[in-house]
């Protein structure tokens, strides 16, 4: 097999007092994400697609949140040792299609700089990464504003 694919989703509540990061990237905005991590949920999806992919486990099972040396850790590192993770099992990550969702902030102003930032992290071109936003229209945890979710799905191929 030369291709395989890998899916992510993630949800994290939004709270007062610390910086929402999406991407890696610092929306401003009154809340932020609460995690043991910076609480990128976004790059939390994307990396569970890229392990899903890999073959690799889950983002917990690398990362386990009661471990002190993960605390308040960039997501965008634990990213980049993902990426070299699956690398090492011979996958390369080729194309990521991932979803944003969240009632508030209104994302559409920040997503250019949230792509860059996350294109970054994944050493992706512009043609490697997609990314996406959605409300819920108001309904259920998300739409009341509890939190934000992401999902993300990754193409990898056999290097
Ligand atoms: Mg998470």
């Amino acid at each position: 097999m030369t291709a395989r694919s890998g899916i992510g989703i993630d949800v994290h509540p939004l709270v007062a007092g610390r910086p929402l990061i999406l991407g890696g990237f610092i929306v401003p905005f009154e809340k932020g994400l609460a995690g043991h991590s910076d609480g990128d949920v976004l790059i939390h999806a994307v990396i569970d697609a890229v392990l899903g992919g890999a073959g690799l486990g889950d983002i917990g099972s690398h990362f386990p949140s009661t471990d002190a040396r993960y605390k308040g850790i960039a997501s965008a590192v634990m990213l980049r040792e993902v990426l070299r993770l699956a690398n090492n099992s011979g996958w390369k990550t080729t194309y990521v299609d991932a979803t944003i969702v969240a009632e508030r902030p209104m994302l559409s102003p920040f997503m250019g700089q949230i792509k860059a930032a996350l294109a970054q992290s994944l050493d992706a071109g512009p043609d490697g990464l997609n990314l996406k936003a959605k409300t819920t229209d108001g309904l259920g945890f998300l739409g009341r504003g509890e939190g934000i979710a992401a999902l993300a799905i990754a193409t990898l191929e056999r290097t």
